[in-house]
């Protein structure tokens, strides 16, 4: 019977074993690694498209691990989600941004990334202006960005938070836009102040004419709603300047540069008189 139960409940595959302890390495990586002040923010050029001006910088953040290098936030902000890490390494991660923002030109915005799990803390907006305070950063030039899944929650207590943040001074973006299903309707009835197209549609751009006329449709959609726009993902001088002809808004992507940590920031802005 022994050998029965233990039979009935050996089914691990080695491989599953291996992705298993593989994941548990992380989880513990990851708590280990906050504590150690391992996650950084980096930070990716936000242009004017028209003009070329640097207009501020989106925080992304990076985990600086000893083992595995750097190591980006699709892998580790899933599992610090499920974990429960989330909040506590994300208010590290901003607060170190606020002290790396303010040592640039009071002209430029920082931009960052809320998890739809943060947002289900009611105290989420409180805790954000307290933050602000505490690092005297003025709440006018703090942009976050939230995606739709955020939508899907608690709409009402959503709605709550971007008003009273808004009411501050910080300025709510819609991140993501067009993955997500958010209803026109709700997007009209919560006071976004932009809409971030996703660089999937931006990619598309390379592929010209079908491309544009998705892009087109989101810029008409945007355009009703108000709404100015950045795009994220701009690869290429092709697709800068397709994106140059449809309108007026901010833009993003390898083609300005590569998230940079605050070092080469500081030198970047060093020589664009900046500081
Ligand atoms: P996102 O907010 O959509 O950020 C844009 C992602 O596209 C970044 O990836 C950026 O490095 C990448 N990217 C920028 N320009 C280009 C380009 O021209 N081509 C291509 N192929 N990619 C480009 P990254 O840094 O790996 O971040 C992935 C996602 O992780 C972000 O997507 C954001 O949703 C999330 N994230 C990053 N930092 C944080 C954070 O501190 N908190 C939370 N909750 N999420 C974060
Ligand atoms: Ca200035
Ligand atoms: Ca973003
Ligand atoms: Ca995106």
């Amino acid at each position: 019977a022994k050998k029965q139960g233990k039979n009935r409940f050996y089914w691990f595959e080695p491989q599953m074993e291996n992705e298993l302890r593989f994941r548990n390495e992380l989880e513990a990586g990851i708590r280990r690694g906050i504590a150690a002040g391992e996650f950084r923010p980096y930070y990716e050029q936000q242009i004017d498209i028209e003009t070329g001006e640097l207009v501020g910088f989106e925080m992304l953040a990076r985990w600086e691990s000893p083992e595995m290098g750097v190591v980006g936030p699709d892998i580790f902000i899933p599992i610090a989600e499920e974990i429960g890490v989330i909040s506590e390494m994300s208010e590290a991660l901003i607060a170190q941004a606020f002290e790396d923002a303010k040592q640039w030109d009071s002209d430029l915005s920082l931009s960052v990334n809320i998890s739809p799990i943060q947002m289900r803390d009611p105290w989420f907006a409180q805790k954000l202006l307290k933050l602000l305070v505490r690092h005297n950063f003025p709440a006018n030039r703090l942009d976050i960005e939230i995606t739709e899944s955020c939508l899907h929650e608690n709409v009402g207590m959503v709605r709550t938070m971007i008003s009273s943040l808004r009411n501050q001074g910080v300025r709510v973006s819609l991140d993501d836009f067009g993955t997500g299903y958010s209803s026109l309707s709700q997007l009209r009835s919560l006071p976004f102040d932009r809409l971030k197209i996703d660089r999937a549609f931006i990619a598309e751009l390379k592929q010209e004419e079908h491309g544009a006329k998705l892009v087109d449709a989101i810029l008409t959609m945007s355009d009703g709603l108000n709404l100015p726009v950045t795009a994220e993902g701009i690869e290429n001088e092709l697709v800068l300047e397709t994106l140059k002809r449809m309108g007026k808004m901010k833009g993003q992507g390898y083609h300005y540069g590569r998230p940079e940590p605050a070092e080469l920031v500081l030198e970047r802005l060093a020589r664009q008189n900046l500081l």
